[in-house]
């Protein structure tokens, strides 16, 4: 880290990204389980791929005798019976607690060998699929965005549950105009207001990682996992702004070397010229790259950028079909 720092004018630093791994050290106590949702495995027929990730793949499937349509996630648990096993194992424990419109919601987990979660299917895909198409989003539609994934971390958060993955791909929309959080693959949760077990540093994306996770020297390992969330945010919805990958020039290679050096020492990029104060000052709290005094869910929810007009899932809609 130290060579690394001395090097971080160098331009080009290209070093290969680390084999992310997910350790759960210990097991967390949960609240107490949601009563079993009647949707039984059987009863679900595949029709097309909706997204393949690192250890599983997300399937479109629709209801034999109902036809409700859900979004089926298979999880290979075969490949690494360890590694892999614990994850899934510590995703489902969470998605089977969690109940809010602000989050993706799992009707039921399945073990037949591979662990299958039952979810709510989001018919209009990914953020990051949006991006795809519009590559930039107006203002307010951010700040609509902004709140709908506040609302969904203060809910996580207040279950002291750290997300840890937030990014474009995992904010999932549907054709109502509304944005949940999706996939608790590296989430964790967090006993008490000091415990910095959620400090394994590279599990989660690295693009969306905050400073204090990918240089964990300037903390001496500890800080709370929580404000990740809030800089993963933040990243995610300038981002929207810029329709590129901010911390870096738009084509610029995402290695591991140069995310470490943008995230941890860059300036952080210009806004349009007409980006809003608001927007402006919302931003810079997510960003602050000191931990202890980036701004919490909490703050950001009174936020003038996201408290300051009624809520509203019309411009999405309107995004989704323009
Ligand atoms: P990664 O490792 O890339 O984060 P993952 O294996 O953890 O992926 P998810 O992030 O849960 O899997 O899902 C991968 C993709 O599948 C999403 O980006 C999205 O495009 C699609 N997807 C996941 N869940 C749903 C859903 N409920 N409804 C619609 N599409 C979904
Ligand atoms: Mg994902």
């Amino acid at each position: 880290m130290t060579l690394v720092r001395e090097r971080r004018h160098q331009q080009a630093l290209h070093l290969p990204l680390p084999v992310l791994r997910n350790v759960f050290p210990f097991p967390l106590p949960l609240p107490p389980l949601r009563p079993d949702s009647p949707v039984n495995l059987s009863d679900l027929e595949k029709l097309t791929i909706l997204g393949q990730g690192n250890e599983g793949t997300v399937y479109k499937v629709r209801h034999r005798r109902n036809s409700t349509i859900f979004a089926l996630k298979v999880l290979r648990l075969n490949e690494d019976p360890t590694t892999i096993r614990q994850q899934a194992t510590r995703e489902a424990e969470i998605l089977k607690r969690v109940n809010s419109p602000f989050i993706v919601h799992c009707h039921g987990v399945f073990d037949n060998g591979n662990l299958c979660f039952v979810m709510e299917y989001m018919d209009a895909g990914s953020l990051h699929d949006l991006l795809q198409i519009r590559r930039r989003l107006p203002e307010k539609l951010i700040s609509d965005i902004g709140r709908r994934v506040l609302e969904g971390l203060k809910y996580l958060h207040g279950m002291r549950i750290v997300h840890r993955d937030i990014k474009p791909s995992n904010l999932l929309i549907n054709g109502r105009g509304e944005v949940k959080i999706a996939d608790f693959g590296v989430s964790q949760v967090v006993a008490g207001a000091h415990d910095f077990a959620c400090c394994d540093t590279y599990v989660g994306t690295c693009a969306y990682m905050s400073p204090e996770r990918f240089d964990t020297d300037r903390c001496g390992g500890e800080y709370d996992g929580f404000p990740g969330d809030v800089w993963a945010l933040g990243v995610a919805l300038l981002e929207c702004h810029v329709g590129y990958y901010p911390l870096l020039l738009p084509g610029q290679r995402p290695d591991w070397g140069a995310l470490m050096c943008a995230i941890c020492f860059g300036e952080l990029p210009e806004m349009l010229p007409t980006a809003s104060p608001e927007f402006r000052s919302f931003v810079r709290r997510c960003l602050d790259r000191e931990w202890r005094k980036r701004a919490t869910v909490k703050e950001l929810l009174s936020h003038p950028f996201v408290a300051k007009c009624p809520s509203s899932t019309q411009g999405l809609v309107d995004a989704l079909h323009g």
